[in-house]
C-alpha cells in the first residue's frame, strides 16, 4: 500500500488543473488518484496536462472517485480549480467522503464559505481555501497591512485575462478584507463625487475600499494596492507571469490540510 498522499484534481482539464496535475505527478510524496472534469472525459490526465501518460482517465464523476479514495489507508486530498458555480458542491462532496479539500476556485460567497466551515467543524475535517496560492501575493498583502497603519486612503486595482468568470478577483476582495480588519474606515470623502459614467469609480468593498477590475486578453493575474497621502503615493504591485507560481502554495496546502480539523481561509495561515 502506497504511503503517498492520494490526490484528486477537480477541473483537471482547465488551465490551473493541468498545472496541478503536472505538479502532483512531479511530487514523490503524492499520487494522482483521480482527475475530474466535464471536458476531455476519457482522456489521460497526464497527456491533457502535457506530460507523460499517468493512466488516470478524466471522469466527470467526483463522488465515485471520493468513494474510492476514502478506501485508501492514507487520507486523500481533493484539489478544486473549477468554477464559482460548482466549487461549493464539490467541496461538500469531498468532505462527506472524508477527503480533505484544497480550494483555489474563487467566487464563493461569504455565506457559502461560512457554511463549509460549519460542515468541516461537524465532520472534524480540514479544508484550505486560498483565493491566491502565490507566495508573492501573501508578501504583498502583509506589506499592505503594514502600510495601512499609516495611510487613510487606499484603492485596489486588479487586472486579469478576460476568461476569468468572477469579478472582483477573490484576491482583491481578500486583500480589502485584510485591510478592513485593521479596524478603520478608509477614504474619508473629500468632495461630493458624481459619476457621469456608472461604476467608473469601481466597486465599494469593506470599509469603503474601492476595487477596480480590468479584464483584457494578454493579461494573466495582476494586482496593485495604491496608498495615497498628501505629497506621496505608495504602490504595491504583484504580477503573475506564469501559473507555475501557484504550485508551491498548492503543494504546501496538500501536505498541510490533513493535519487540520477545520476550514482555513488564506495561504498566509499555513505559511511558516
Ligand atoms: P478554466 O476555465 O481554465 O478551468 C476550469 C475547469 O473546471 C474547466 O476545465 C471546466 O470544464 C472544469 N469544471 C467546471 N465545473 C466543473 C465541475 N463541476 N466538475 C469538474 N470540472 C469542472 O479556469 P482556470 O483558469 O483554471 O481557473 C479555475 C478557478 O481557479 C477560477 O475560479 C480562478 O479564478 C481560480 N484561480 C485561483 C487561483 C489561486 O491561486 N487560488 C489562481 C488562478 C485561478
Amino acid at each position: 500500500m502506497s504511503e503517498r498522499i492520494p490526490v484528486i484534481v477537480t477541473g483537471a482539464a482547465g488551465r490551473m488543473g493541468r498545472q496541478v496535475v503536472q505538479a502532483v505527478a512531479a511530487s514523490p510524496d503524492m499520487i494522482l488518484m483521480g482527475a475530474v472534469d466535464h471536458q476531455r472525459v476519457g482522456e489521460d490526465a497526464g497527456i491533457v496536462a502535457g506530460i507523460e501518460e499517468l493512466e488516470v482517465p478524466i471522469t466527470p464523476d467526483l463522488q465515485s472517485l471520493c468513494a474510492l479514495v476514502a478506501q485508501e489507508k492514507q487520507p486523500g486530498v481533493m484539489v478544486d480549480f473549477t468554477h464559482p458555480r460548482s466549487v461549493y458542491e464539490n467541496v461538500r462532496a469531498a468532505i462527506a467522503y472524508g477527503v480533505y479539500p484544497v480550494v483555489g476556485t474563487t467566487g464563493m460567497t461569504a455565506e457559502q464559505i461560512a457554511d463549509l466551515a460549519e460542515f468541516c467543524d461537524k465532520a472534524s475535517i480540514g479544508c484550505i481555501i486560498a483565493p491566491n496560492f502565490s507566495i508573492g501575493m501573501v508578501l504583498l498583502q502583509q506589506a499592505a497591512i503594514q502600510a495601512s497603519r499609516y495611510f487613510e486612503h487606499v484603492e485596489i486595482i486588479e487586472l486579469h485575462h478576460n476568461q476569468k468568470a468572477d469579478a472582483p478577483s477573490g484576491t482583491a476582495l481578500k486583500t480589502a478584507e485584510m485591510l478592513a480588519e485593521m479596524g478603520k474606515t478608509y477614504n474619508p470623502p473629500q468632495v461630493e463625487e458624481t459619476e457621469t459614467l456608472a461604476g467608473v469609480r469601481g466597486g465599494i468593498g469593506p470599509e469603503n475600499i474601492r476595487i477596480h477590475s480590468v479584464r483584457l486578453p494578454g493579461l494573466l493575474a495582476h494586482q496593485k494596492v495604491i496608498f495615497g497621502a498628501p505629497g506621496e503615493i505608495y504602490t504595491l504591485r504583484h504580477d503573475t507571469t506564469d501559473r507555475r507560481c501557484y504550485m508551491p502554495g498548492v503543494l504546501l496546502a496538500i501536505r498541510k490540510v490533513r493535519q487540520l480539523k477545520q476550514l482555513v481561509y488564506g495561504l498566509e495561515k499555513i505559511l511558516d
